[in-house]
């Protein structure tokens, strides 16, 4: 059971949450005089509502719309859930790399729609291989890493860049399937522009899990409605709205932020966000803090 006043902006799932006592569930925007310990999900936080807050215990390992910086000039820990999400956010990029060039969304529609007995002549067309594509990784951290053992048993060859080393340009231009895998940054805000997708090959596939904003989103709308790439994306810059020219189009796999959506890993993330608040509570050090 927790000492510290909690406040959560959700009920986390998994078991590990019941430990925390009494959880206040409220919006980060209402004010929160007696909070120490608030429960986020990404969601900022404006400081000046919490004049007692000690800990931000953020739900996920990327925390950008976190003012980690403002934070830490209030003393305010910062904490958030890495490691535990690494597999599962892997296996959507995984995921997503066989649905789009596999055609798998296109030929789940196609035999639903009852048109394999009927218009047989119209399957959809034949995908490309996985196997012995040539895969660049865009950050080759923890999630881009878990990406490159994955695809080693697909056959796949790896490229990859990280912040201190590699040449993008170099990987965006040799490349058959791109996977991003940066944190959203100041550095990494727009960091694959328009003249930077121009330079995917034709018939290339570009997944993200990472962050919308990490894409020129403009840009990439107009490369799939031109149809000159495919792509599997999982986040976007204005989520949960998805660009309209998006939908219809059958060059790309959509899904709704889910690179750690399971049970297991949900419930993983919610014991690393609970360590955190009781660690906090027991004036230990923070096993996950950022600052
Ligand atoms: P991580 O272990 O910190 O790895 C990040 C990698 O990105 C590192 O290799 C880093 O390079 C590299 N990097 C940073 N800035 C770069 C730049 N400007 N150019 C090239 N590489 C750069 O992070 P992680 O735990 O793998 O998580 C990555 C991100 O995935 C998270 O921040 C989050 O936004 C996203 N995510 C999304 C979901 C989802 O549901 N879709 C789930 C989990 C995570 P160095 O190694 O040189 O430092």
């Amino acid at each position: 059971m927790s000492s510290v006043n909690v406040r959560a902006t959700r009920v986390l799932p998994g078991p590990a949450w019941g430990e925390l006592g009494p959880v206040e569930i409220a919006p980060a925007d209402e004010p929160g005089p007696d909070v120490e310990a608030l429960v986020v999900t990404n969601e900022p936080v404006d400081l000046s509502r919490y004049p007692s807050l000690r800990l931000i215990a953020n739900y996920g390992v990327g925390y950008d719309r976190v003012d980690v910086a403002a934070a830490s000039a209030h003393g305010v820990a910062v904490s958030n859930t890495p490691g535990v999400l690494d597999a599962a956010t892997a296996d959507l990029a995984i995921a997503l790399m066989l649905a789009v060039r596999r055609g798998v969304v296109a030929g789940d529609r196609f035999v639903r729609s009852g048109a394999w007995a009927t218009h047989w002549s119209e399957a959809p067309s034949l995908g490309s291989d996985v196997s012995g594509a040539t895969l660049g990784i865009v950050g080759l951290g923890r999630i881009g890493s878990a990406v490159a053992r994955r695809a080693a048993a697909f056959d796949m060859r790896v490229v990859s860049v990280r912040r201190s080393d590699g040449d993008l340009d170099a990987l965006l231009r040799e490349c058959d399937i791109v996977s991003l895998h940066v944190p959203l940054s100041d550095e990494t805000r727009g960091l694959i522009t328009r003249e930077r997708l121009a330079l995917l090959r034709d018939g290339a596939t570009l997944v993200n899990t990472a962050r919308g904003d990490v894409v020129d989103e403009a840009a990439l709308v107009a490369e799939l409605v031109a149809g000159r790439i495919s792509a599997g994306l999982d986040v976007f810059v204005h989520e949960p709205d998805v660009p309209r020219e998006l939908l219809g189009l059958p060059n790309v796999v959509l899904t709704p932020h889910i690179g750690s959506g399971t049970v297991e890993t949900r419930a993983a993330m919610t014991r690393v966000v609970v360590d955190n608040v009781l660690a906090l509570a027991h004036g230990e050090a923070l096993p996950t803090r950022v600052n």
